[in-house]
């Protein structure tokens, strides 16, 4: 479902993403982790082409990403065409940022009615559906500011999902969260894995990857240090870097 070829970043002369390599499988859930500024919210936002790499190649499915190939060059693409490729993907941020003017249901009916055309009814009856999924049925017409952190966060998790995505992205999505209110996220997530969904999900809950991942990648300072089985990588880390981390986090 992706594949990553030897990513590179610059922001300036900064070398944040330094040749990542990494394949995911249709229905995997690969769990990335790594210390602050070790480029995880950057290799997200290079495959949501919220960013673009400075070198190598990401491909999602069979389509390369941020660029078309015309005999071996790379070219841009237009907004359109970028528009288009990122409806594909969904993305939930360690910000729920959702509109804040606008009730649960609202949010979640926008894109795929601004951006899909789907009609409003049917674009109801969906959110409908996907509020029931995430357990907030009955705060369809709440405000942003009416809901706890983690309920906003199962909003936005919603939101995501109506545009029918092949692949959601996760950074962070329970950082900002009370301790508390984590567990509900966490659940969410968990469904959405079982019901075949393939995620990238950079998370520090080391609970969480160890149940639900297929893959654990540690990264540090933009470069894949190790991968593996979450259970196998947890309990046997190779390197130095990974069990000096997995000792901070655990
Ligand atoms: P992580 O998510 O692992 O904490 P990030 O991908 O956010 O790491 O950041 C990796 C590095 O890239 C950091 O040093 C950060 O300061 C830098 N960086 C991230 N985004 C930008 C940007 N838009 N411009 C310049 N530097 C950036
Ligand atoms: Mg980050």
């Amino acid at each position: 479902m992706v594949r990553i070829q030897d990513v590179h970043k610059f922001f300036g002369s900064h070398h944040v993403l330094c040749g990542i390599d990494m394949t995911v499988r249709q229905g995997e859930v690969s769990v990335i982790i790594g210390p602050s500024g070790s480029g995880k919210s950057t290799l997200l936002r290079c495959i949501n082409m919220l960013e673009t790499i400075s070198a190598g190649r990401i491909y999602v499915r069979e389509d390369l990403i941020g660029f078309r190939e015309v005999k071996g060059q790379l070219h841009d693409l237009t907004p359109k065409q970028v528009a288009v490729q990122r409806r594909d993907i969904g993305m939930v941020f360690q910000r729920f940022n959702l509109f804040p003017h606008r009730t649960a249901l609202q949010n979640i009916i926008e894109a795929p009615t601004q951006v899909k055309r789907v009609s409003k009814t049917s674009a109801r009856t969906k959110a409908m559906e996907l509020l029931d999924r995430v357990g907030l049925a009955d705060h369809a017409n709440h405000y942003p500011a009416q809901l706890s952190g983690g309920q906003q966060q199962r909003v936005a998790i919603a939101r995501a999902l109506a545009m029918e995505p092949e692949l959601m992205l996760f950074d962070e999505p329970t950082s900002a969260l009370d301790p508390e209110l984590v567990g509900d996220v966490l659940n969410v997530m968990k469904d959405l894995a079982k019901s075949g969904m393939t995620m990238i999900v950079v998370t520090h809950e080391i609970g969480f990857a160890r149940e639900v991942g297929d893959t654990l990648t540690f990264m540090d300072a933009g470069v894949v240090v190790e991968s593996g089985d979450p259970r196998e990588l947890i309990a046997n880390p190779q390197h130095a870097r990974t069990q000096e981390f997995l000792s901070r986090v655990l």
